[in-house]
């Protein structure tokens, strides 16, 4: 058993002058035992180092975007050349064109894209074009999808289709959350009671087109084909928040695998290599409401900074290589296939929701297709995995809501030595 000694110790240090002890609260350990996080020192591929001296294999993946694993030479390169040129210029670059034209061939919907810093900005700036080009004020979101932390999307559903949501967070006016409808995802009934209870007040229709949030969960047959049609008919645009799902299953975004377009697109993680990034794009003449073209305001001091394009740029060049797609997900079949066989073998009451090489495993009986079946999954028995596991070197997102991401960097001894360990912990903690 690992001891976290070192951790422990900064706990109370980081506390006294980060407020939590952490950067943001997904990294504390509140949900499994309120235990010190474990403090990272250095990562190198699929491996991570803690400050005592513990070697995890990681599927955290820093929440995504680190889908070659840490510290690749080739992301280090681009971002150490950079760096030697001038880190920001405030300027146009020819780094920013390049990699748009990247993401650009990657993904066709994205006639016109902007780089941010964050899928927060991303996401807040399609919402904010959408009202702009509609002059409507509504949107509509699933229960359970995250857009990140601006004030329109931190509203919870209220509790039915018909109902105007609620603020999830204080600090959000109550106001603002009359402008934001919550429906259940994967539910097409709930979503036209709402479309036509709302009608033509309805600005966009906002969602994750393969859930991450709450754990990986694809959409049911011709969901998003209705949802595009009936939000079309509506005069409402559609918004893919693709912040984790681009790039993550294929080179290009869900909308790519599942051949469904959406009006607007927010990115984020993946393309910025693990550097802060945040984009969002879409067809020309909705984008054309953003200034210096249109009356929709947005900027950025950082945006399209050369640190993150460099860095984005070379992550792309890495993914885009032939097989790396088709190894995640032999890797994430395997890892599946390993889970699934454990389960049976100390009759846990598990599922697993996997799409190539993300997986989320819910203490649950049933097949997760939305939040609240996802929220009724067994936390205790999450803290129980969660801290078997970081107590004998895997490191998992310390939420029952998260997913296992894979990286190019895992190799099968690492799925072997992953479950090894995960059959220590069914077999002595469960
Ligand atoms: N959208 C989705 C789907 C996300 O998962 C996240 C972050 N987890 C965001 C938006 C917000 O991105 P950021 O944390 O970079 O602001």
């Amino acid at each position: 058993m690992y001891s976290h000694k070192k951790s422990e110790a900064l706990r109370a240090e980081a506390e006294n002058v980060i407020l939590g002890g952490v950067n943001s609260p997904s990294r504390s350990y509140k949900a499994v035992g309120d235990r010190a996080p474990v403090v990272m020192d250095r990562g190198e591929g699929a491996y991570f180092y803690d400050v005592d001296g513990n070697r995890y294999i990681d599927y955290l993946g820093a929440y995504g975007p680190i889908i070659t694993g840490h510290a690749h030479p080739r992301i280090h390169e681009a971002i150490a050349e950079q760096s030697s040129k001038g880190i920001l210029y405030g300027a146009p670059t020819t780094l920013e064109i390049d990699f748009g034209k990247k993401i650009k061939e990657a993904i066709p919907s994205l006639e016109r894209v902007r780089f941010v810093n964050s899928g927060t900005e991303a996401v807040m700036t399609t919402i904010r074009i959408a009202r702009a080009y509609t002059g409507r004020n509504k949107i509509l979101k699933f229960e359970g999808c995250y857009h990140g932390h601006s004030d329109l999307v931190l509203v919870a559903a209220g509790s039915g289709p018909a109902q105007l949501g609620t603020p999830d967070s204080a600090g959000v006016p109550k106001g603002v959350a009359e402008d934001v409808i919550t429906v259940p995802f994967n539910n097409l009934d709930d979503f036209k009671t709402a479309i036509s209870h709302f009608k033509d007040e309805i600005a966009a229709v906002l969602v994750e087109p393969i859930v991450g949030n709450f754990g990986i969960v694809e959409p049911e047959d011709g969901f998003l084909e209705a949802i595009n049609e009936i939000s079309h008919d509506n005069g409402s645009l559609v918004i893919y928040d693709e912040v984790i799902t681009a790039f993550r299953f294929m080179f290009g975004g869900a909308q790519n695998l599942l051949d469904v377009e959406p009006d607007l697109t927010a990115l984020g993680k993946i393309i910025g290599g693990g550097t802060p990034i945040g984009a969002y794009g879409g067809r020309k003449d909705i984008m054309e409401s953003v200034a210096p073209l249109g009356p929709a305001y947005q900027a950025g001091t950082m945006a399209g900074n050369p640190l993150s394009m460099a860095a984005g740029l070379a992550c792309l060049e890495i993914l885009e290589q032939p097989g790396v797609y088709e190894t995640l997900d032999n890797l994430g079949e395997k890892l599946e296939d390993g889970l699934v066989d454990l389960i049976d073998k100390y009759d846990i009451t598990a599922t697993i929701n996997r799409l190539k090489g993300a997986l989320t495993i819910y203490f649950t009986e049933e097949s997760v297709t939305d939040y609240t079946m996802a929220e009724a999954s067994d936390g205790e028995e999450f803290a129980k995995f969660f801290n078997g596991l970081i107590n004998r070197g895997i490191n998992i997102a310390p939420s029952k809501y998260e997913a296992w991401f894979l990286t190019t960097e895992h190799t099968e001894a690492d799925i072997e030595e992953t479950l090894a360990i995960v059959e220590d912990v069914f077999k002595n903690d469960f």
